[in-house]
């Protein structure tokens, strides 16, 4: 590593610090250390598990089958990838995208919470079991949490089914764009509760989805 990642002020500087990592054993097995992207300043944040294939070969979270799926559920509310910021609770691949050890993740998620204060979004949008028990330090699971609006040390959490869960799983697929419409309604309900309380409006605005956006594309799962 070079530099402490602690003293990291924007995310290519904890990048910087931390491409090199070797803290755990995923350091010796993976291509690429993948740690976010999107928007560094984004008010909506999304954290899913670890990189799978995809992402160990391209060092960019959620570009595979999944990722293409969670474009078009933020499409169905009006948001594009770039206007969020989208990472994972591990930075390394699983060998086999088998689940993270609790040793890895103990090791790995200091790098998750840095990225969190650089990136102070506002709401955080856990994606399946691993982010959402690590974030709200819950054992409760996604099956019991998904959906809801949860606060949790001034920051607003929505727990989601994980895109990929919902690809192999077919029924979960509905519940998940079920759920991106009750995001959709938690984002304007918090937005009106940071207008109440006089903080500014944050960007970006929800657009209404564009119509090709809608049935035609979340029909090709
Ligand atoms: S998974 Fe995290 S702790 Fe392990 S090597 Fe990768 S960056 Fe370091």
């Amino acid at each position: 590593m070079s530099g402490d990642w602690r003293e990291a002020a924007t995310i290519g500087e904890l990048y910087e610090a931390i491409k090199d990592c070797r803290r755990c054993s995923l350091g010796q097995t993976r291509n690429n250390l993948v740690l976010g992207t999107g928007d560094e300043h984004a008010d909506i944040m999304f954290v899913g598990e670890a990189p799978g294939f995809h992402e160990d070969r391209q060092g960019i979270p959620f570009v595979g089958p999944a990722g293409q799926f969670l474009d078009q559920l933020l499409a169905s509310i009006g948001l594009r990838r770039s206007q969020v910021y989208i990472a994972n609770t591990l930075k390394c691949r699983p060998p086999d995208n088998r689940d993270p050890s609790p040793e890895e993740l103990e090791t790995c998620t200091p790098y998750l919470f840095k990225q969190i204060e650089i990136i102070a979004p506002r709401i955080i949008c856990t994606l399946g079991n691993h982010a959402t028990k690590t974030l709200l330090k819950t054992s409760t699971g996604i099956t019991q949490l998904h959906g809801k609006l949860l606060h949790r040390d001034g920051l607003a959490y929505v727990p989601l089914f994980h895109p990929a869960a919902a690809l192999h799983k077919p029924p979960l697929k509905s519940v998940l764009i079920e759920d991106f419409q009750r995001l959709r309604e938690h984002l304007e309900a918090e937005r009106a509760r940071w207008r109440r309380e006089g903080e500014p409006e944050p960007e970006p605005a929800l657009e209404s989805p564009a119509e090709s956006d809608e049935p035609e594309q979340m029909g090709l799962f």
